[in-house]
């Protein structure tokens, strides 16, 4: 067992005796507990980990990782930070809000106040079949944090695909479900769901709300397997899905399905949604009377020509990540990736030909 002082570094050797490394005493709990130690500690600092989505749940995992020490964190998320978020997305605050700053980017910032020896990357981006190799590149790991489940059998064919491991999470009112998926040995998304839920038939944030606690418990959940898998733990891996109920008081760990042999992703390794034939240009958005579109063939845009052209017929507000459009009963936030997001409407018809007007296709 180790002692550390106050303030003492300890130089350690890593598994492999290849690199040193310092185990500083801002880790010194972390190394205490016994699953961890210092050899895991090294191993975390020599980890990849990335987060799709910064939201409630990406709030609180990021900021459990960058405190634990994962060498690098990736924060990829293609929103802006609004006053409704605040009530559950621990990493934002009002300041935020009114600099209209994207979610990557105010993670980014607080991320790297809270332990500047993890390298963060705040990436404002939307992660579909064109952008995630780009975006996944070089990762150990993957966690979810999103709230769409385009994104998430999206996320499953590229770890399938890749053999990187992920960790679903969702949550929703006061419950919440994980699983933790390792390609090839344990069941994939479509092995458990062989097909995303049809719009409105589930509950969402939208319909049902969502209470911090809930949040917090999944993500909690989903970065203690991530630590063990980080740490050479696999085999203490949790195999079983964890259902939580906070207002109903229950908790319980139940059996996955077996693995399907036939599975059109793990068992054929078809890649349906990440060779794009799944998947549109327009998506609603989670919790938001919203549309985003995005533009597939990779145009950039200049918000500063963008905005001196619709100054005439619209109030504008923006920084250089973003631009706000005003109209009527919508608005159009348009980012310089040439995607948007279209509030006031679900209907994706109403938000492309928007698109098309203000914007230009
Ligand atoms: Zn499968």
């Amino acid at each position: 067992m180790l002692a550390f002082q106050l303030g003492e570094t300890v130089m350690m050797k890593s598994k492999d005796n290849l690199n040193s490394a310092e185990v500083p005493h801002r880790y010194s709990r972390q190394v205490l507990f016994a699953g961890i130690g210092a050899e895991g500690q090294v191993s975390l600092s020599a980890s990849s980990v990335a987060l799709v989505g910064c939201g409630a749940l990406g709030t609180f995992q990021a900021s459990l990782l960058v405190r634990a020490g994962v060498g690098s964190v990736r924060v990829i998320d293609r929103d802006f930070v609004e006053e409704s978020n605040l009530q559950r997305q621990i990493l934002f605050d009002e300041r935020d809000v009114q600099e209209l700053l994207p979610k990557a980017v105010a993670a980014e910032r607080k991320l790297k106040l809270v332990n500047s020896r993890v390298k963060v990357e705040g990436v404002v981006d939307d992660v579909n079949a064109s952008t995630i190799d780009r975006l996944l590149a070089g990762v150990d790991l993957i966690l979810d944090a999103t709230d769409n489940f385009d994104v998430r059998f999206l996320l499953n064919d590229y770890s399938v695909k890749h053999g990187i491991p992920w960790v679903y999470g969702a949550c929703v009112g006061a419950e919440g479900l994980t699983f933790f998926i390792l390609p090839g040995e344990t069941p994939c998304l479509r092995c458990v769901f062989e097909n995303a839920p049809a719009a409105g038939l589930s509950p969402t944030c939208d319909t049902a709300g969502v209470i911090g606690p809930v949040v917090g418990c999944v993500a909690s959940l989903q970065v203690a397997e991530a630590l063990k898998i980080l740490t050479g733990h696999r085999a203490l891996v949790n195999r079983r899905i964890t259902r939580i109920d906070l207002w109903g008081n229950r908790l319980a760990c139940v059996d996955l399905p077996p693995r399907n042999q036939d599975c059109p992703c793990c068992g054929r390794r078809e890649f349906i949604y990440l060779d794009g034939a799944m998947g549109s240009e327009a998506t609603t958005l989670c919790g938001r009377n919203s549309i985003q579109i995005n533009r597939r063939d990779g145009a950039k845009l200049d918000l500063a020509a963008l905005a001196s052209r619709l100054a005439p017929l619209a109030k504008l507000e923006g920084n250089r990540f973003l631009l706000k459009i005003a109209l009527d009963e919508y608005q159009l936030t348009v980012f310089p990736d040439g995607r948007a997001v279209v509030s006031g409407t679900t209907d994706p018809g109403v938000a492309k030909s928007l698109y098309a007007r203000y914007v230009g296709a």
